[in-house]
């Protein structure tokens, strides 16, 4: 059995930076924080180290990883890109990077096939924790870094939650505080012909990429009409409906109320994560209640969901998990927060019973 060693980038930055580099020169992962979610990270010319990830989380080797850089300058050895795609990346990481953006283009050849799981495409970020780039910097290559937890769990926000999700293992764990974002970058792919289709929505949205590529004249569109609109189920590797998901079967709470009440389920047994306080006054019947945005912040909200999952989860007792977010919210964040949401509760929902005393799983 190994055993897990928490390191504080805080306190000891510099020999936190040394021993992240030394393990990843010796072709072991290493699990760093970014804005997004913690990465458990591996050189990306190291096949063991690339193994080792997929080894560790039990992923799958038909779901791709994204590969962070330093810089845009970094970009073309990794990219088979024609001019249209080098100068709409350009524009867009200009902006957006460092930070929460992530771009799927054509691979050149020699970018790991693992990494890429076969595709001809390979993603690429570039974090914006100064930790991870102090990292990637005195690395000098690109580190493949997909989220820090078992496949198909929840993603971790703190160090605390990836040392519970590799207990056993032999891991540095490098402690940068709770994750500034929450949730995971936007994917994007540029295709060939300059189109372009979010893959997964992420904090960055398609109005703010249209923005973006308005202001230098490009002449990038959306392969679809709806701008932005998420790709058919299958069409992006590792985007499964079940994903980011807690160990009790969790439900999105919709409003309504149903009409047979006779799958009802005790919310004494349920914990409730709600938004900006609307069912507050189910606290007393619950097993727990958990809002991590009384005022209604979806940047808090945010911050906070894959946590709140997690502290749902460990509640002695439950056997469910209710998650509320109001369906016509518009916001920055309102997209990625309900497809989180939809995934997290494998698109199950469900409706309070007239009672309020249990609530009803309802298809949909
Ligand atoms: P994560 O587990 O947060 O690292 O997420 C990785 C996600 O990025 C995958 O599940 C895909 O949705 C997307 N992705 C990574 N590489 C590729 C690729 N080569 N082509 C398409 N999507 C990709
Ligand atoms: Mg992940």
């Amino acid at each position: 059995m190994g055993k897990i060693q928490i390191f504080s980038c805080e306190k000891h930055f510099q020999e936190a930076i040394d021993a992240a580099v030394l393990r990843l020169k010796n072709g072991k992962p290493v699990a760093l924080p970014t804005e997004t979610v913690y990465g458990l990270a591996g050189s990306c010319e190291n096949s063991n180290a690339i193994e080792s990830i997929f080894f560790l989380k039990k992923r799958p080797l038909s779901d791709p990883l994204i590969v962070h850089v330093f810089d845009k300058s970094w970009a073309c050895d990794f990219f088979d890109w024609n001019k249209d795609q080098k100068a709409c990346f350009m524009s867009l990481a200009g902006t957006f990077w460092p930070g929460p953006l992530t771009f799927v283009m054509e691979a050149r050849a020699g970018v790991s096939e693992v990494i890429r799981a076969g595709s001809p495409t390979v993603a690429l970020r570039s974090p914006a924790s100064a930790f991870f780039r102090e990292v990637l910097q005195r690395f000098g290559r690109g580190l493949a870094a997909p989220s820090a937890n078992m496949f198909g769990h929840i993603s971790p926000t703190t160090a605390r939650d990836v040392a519970e999700e590799f207990a056993g293992e032999d891991l540095a764990v490098f402690d940068g505080g709770a994750c500034q974002v929450g949730i995971e970058s936007t994917v994007l792919r540029i295709f060939r012909d300059g189109s372009l289709q979010v893959l997964r929505p992420g904090c960055i949205t398609p109005a703010e990429i249209e923005e973006c590529l308005e202001r230098v004249g490009s002449k990038a569109v959306w392969r679809k009409k709806t701008s932005g609109s998420i790709v058919a189920a299958g069409a992006s590797p590792g985007q499964e409906l079940t994903h980011y998901a807690p160990r009790s079967p969790t439900f999105s709470l919709v409003e309504g109320t149903p009409r047979d009440e006779a799958e009802g389920r005790s919310l004494e047994k349920t914990v409730l994560i709600d938004f900006a306080s609307r069912h507050q006054k189910l606290r007393t019947t619950l097993l727990g209640y958990i809002d991590p945005a009384p005022l209604g912040s979806l940047r808090c909200f945010t911050q906070e969901l894959f946590g709140s999952l997690r502290k749902a989860e460990k509640t002695k007792g439950v056997q469910s998990i209710l998650v509320y977010f109001p369906k016509d919210l518009k916001g920055q964040w309102s997209d990625a927060l309900r497809d989180r949401i939809r995934r997290s509760s494998s698109g199950r929902q469900a409706q309070l019973a007239e009672s309020e005393a249990f609530f009803i799983p309802v298809q949909v």
